[in-house]
């Protein structure tokens, strides 16, 4: 999965934070299914508990819990290399105690990280769980979306669809892919950071108006050689002037450190 990345040591870190803090055994102990100690699990592996706090609430007295990563996508990485948002699709699954039935809650979380000497590490867990409700009234550009075979979404982009938040170009700009490409979204808008990283300019992702493709016809963006990145960027550029993607590949295009494991598509 880490091969060909911009700073794999920064994925992995974000990995195996979150792998750490929400893998949970509670067992019994008494006839009492013990409260999941977080806490002393990524001390264990020393690493800093305080920026679990926000998982907490995912890891319900008396649950097992095991979390299995989809992709780790950048959501920002400064050109220092220091600094660095990776967003990771994630299924989270919990059985309870005793019981058999397991519940799956596909999840996306925005990970903070810092290189601290020579190590990456997790500052800020920002999770966005899909919400088993979401008010709102999609347009039909969005249903369409919602309903297109070929277009693999993670809960929280079902949900931005779901809410109507989202611009019909960005639905409309996957529908036109999908009619040739397989396409893996990573982002919509929740679980990207606010403002385009390190910076204080609102993302387009923040406005709805952007989305984050990381897998075409199941080939991740990564593998720059194999994957139809350069393809799809053209096909995104006959309807938007914002195309990221591993290179830059005309106008309205652009590129970084970023921009290698994802296609965004982007309007203003
Ligand atoms: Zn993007």
């Amino acid at each position: 999965m880490m091969e060909g990345e911009v700073e794999p040591a920064c994925k992995q870190a974000a990995v195996d934070y979150l792998q750490t803090a929400l893998s949970a055994d509670p067992g019994i102990k008494g006839g009492e299914a013990s409260a999941p100690d977080l806490a002393a699990r990524l001390a264990a592996r020393g690493m800093d508990a305080r920026p679990a706090g926000t998982l907490q609430a995912m890891l319900p007295r008396g649950e097992a819990s095991a979390l299995e990563v989809v992709y780790p996508q950048y959501g920002g990485l400064t050109a220092s290399l220091t600094d660095a948002s990776v967003m990771l699709v994630a299924n989270q699954y919990r059985v309870a105690v005793g019981r058999r039935d397991v519940e799956t809650l596909s999840s996306t979380f925005d990970v903070r990280l810092q290189r601290q000497a020579k190590a990456w590490a997790v500052t800020e867990v920002i999770p966005v769980s899909s919400p088993a409700a979401v008010a709102g009234t999609p347009s039909p550009a969005a249903m369409s979306v919602l309903a297109h075979p070929g277009i693999l979404l993670p809960g929280a982009a079902r949900a931005d669809l779901l809410s109507g938040a989202i611009d019909d170009r960005v639905s409309e700009a996957l529908l036109a892919l999908a009619q040739r490409w397989k396409l893996h979204v990573q982002v919509i808008r929740s679980g990207h950071p606010i403002n385009v990283f390190a910076t204080d300019r609102v993302s387009n992702h923040t406005r709805g108006r952007a989305v984050d493709i990381w897998s075409i016809d199941d080939v991740p963006v990564i593998d720059h050689s194999t994957s139809a990145w350069r393809s799809v960027m053209q096909a995104a550029l006959q309807v938007s002037r914002e195309v990221g993607g591993p290179q830059k590949i005309g106008a309205g295009s652009f590129t970084d450190h970023v921009h290698q494991d994802h296609v965004h598509v982007g309007f203003d």
